[in-house]
């Protein structure tokens, strides 16, 4: 008989084939600037912990000083049994951070963009996409009744297109949503949020934005997209994110109007299905916030080194896109090149993972660097100069 699992094996095997398999790399200790992964101290160059908090002693502390006072569990989800002080104490600070009216912490980013959007809009809805949007929201589009158009990447113009046709739309749609990442986290590039508000506004569509990778890194204050545009709150209806990223913890939020947060508690599955944040994920992300606000040379340090590695990276004649942000990719074709010079910077003491399709294009495999506010100038240096080596050897520059 058959084995039904036969499948399993075998499209594995086919993606190893095709060097399309993830390789996973194991840390041996935190994600520090140098740190111990499959037993090499290497130089990390491609994590989503910008700015080096998720080591912070401050929110260490934080998190320890919470299982001491409220355990290692929530014991529910939210609207049961699961909301703590903490996690209503971190959404009023998250709130004021932002400076909007409320803010609502989910799980995870992947958990917000899943249960919110398909709550947005539904049947008699549109909603329009940047059409490299990250794999969450499109999960969640899809996960919702509503029609579906997409715009070309970060055109504002071909979004104004879209817009007008909708407006033509018989039956009219009850309701519009454009939705767009901040920072596209492949290219390193910047939603024109600013134009792309303007132009939903024109056509009273609502406007969705996931700042996953502009938290902590745009804006005054690593405020994020909303704020880098010093745009009105009236102008972007739900601001997403995650602290996933530069804060260095866990958990995707919101932010926006009063009514939107009382709107997405009672109505997101899967913020009112999945258990709650443990204690010390709520008490390091609200300890995450108040380094933020008191210590800005994070923010001015991962600048200052983004600056510089992508000046120096261009001149040594890498193609590294068109990125405006500390992600920084090196783009080098087909797969298995990219496969290469990430061992080969793995050797040298970098660590710097290939991304291939189908997260990008299949000739446009890269490697993602991102940079980090906690490595030193040496650091910086050390990283160029394995770079520099192993993009001769492999003749990439
Ligand atoms: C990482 C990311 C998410 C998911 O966030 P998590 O909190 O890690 O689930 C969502 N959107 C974008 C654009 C991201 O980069």
């Amino acid at each position: 008989m058959r084995d039904p699992t036969s499948f399993l094996g075998e499209e594995y095997r086919q993606l190893v084939k095709d060097d399309l398999d993830w390789r996973l790399r194991v840390l041996q200790g935190p994600s520090a600037p140098w740190c111990e992964i499959d037993g090499k101290r290497v130089l990390m160059f491609c994590s989503n912990n910008y700015l080096g908090l998720s080591n912070h002693p401050k929110m260490k502390e934080a998190a320890h000083r919470a299982i001491d006072t409220h355990g290692v569990g929530s014991g529910s989800v939210r609207p049961i049994a699961g909301t703590m002080d903490l996690h209503m104490e971190l959404e009023r600070r998250l709130a004021r951070f932002k400076h909007a009216e409320a803010s609502l912490v989910y799980q995870t980013g992947f958990a917000t963009n899943a249960g919110l959007i398909p709550q947005l809009a539904g049947e008699g809805d549109l909603i329009i996409s940047d059409e490299l949007n990250h794999g969450s929201i499109i999960d969640g589009v899809r996960l919702s009744r509503a029609e579906r158009a997409v715009y070309r990447h970060a055109d504002a113009d071909d979004l104004e297109r879209v817009l007008a046709n909708a407006e033509e739309h018989v039956p009219a749609y009850r309701r519009i949503l454009v939705i767009t990442d901040g920072v596209f986290s492949m290219d390193g590039d910047i939603a024109p949020l600013d134009r792309i508000s303007a132009a939903a506004a024109k056509h009273g569509a609502m406007v969705y934005v996931d700042d996953a990778h502009g938290e902590g890194v745009l804006g005054p204050g690593g405020r994020g997209i909303v704020a880098h545009f010093g745009l009105a709150r009236d102008r972007v209806h739900v601001e997403m994110g995650t602290f996933s990223k530069a804060w260095g913890v866990v958990g995707g939020h919101i932010s926006g109007s009063t009514d939107l947060v009382k709107f997405a508690y009672n109505k997101s599955r899967t913020w009112l299905l999945s258990g709650s944040h443990p204690p010390p994920v709520a008490a390091a992300c609200l300890a995450a916030i108040d380094v933020l606000e008191s210590e800005p040379e994070h923010v001015e340090r991962l600048w200052t080194h983004t600056r510089r590695f992508k000046k120096e990276m261009r001149d040594l004649g890498f193609d590294i896109g068109k990125s405006e942000t500390p992600i920084t990719p090196v783009i080098v074709g087909e797969s298995g090149r990219a496969q290469k010079l990430s061992l080969r910077l793995f050797e040298l003491g970098v660590f710097a993972l290939p991304i291939v399709y189908p997260m990008v294009a299949k000739d446009k495999a890269r490697i993602r660097t991102i940079m980090n506010a906690a490595l030193t100038p040496e650091d910086v240096t050390t990283a160029i100069a394995a770079f520099e080596k192993a993009g001769r050897e492999l003749s990439l520059i």
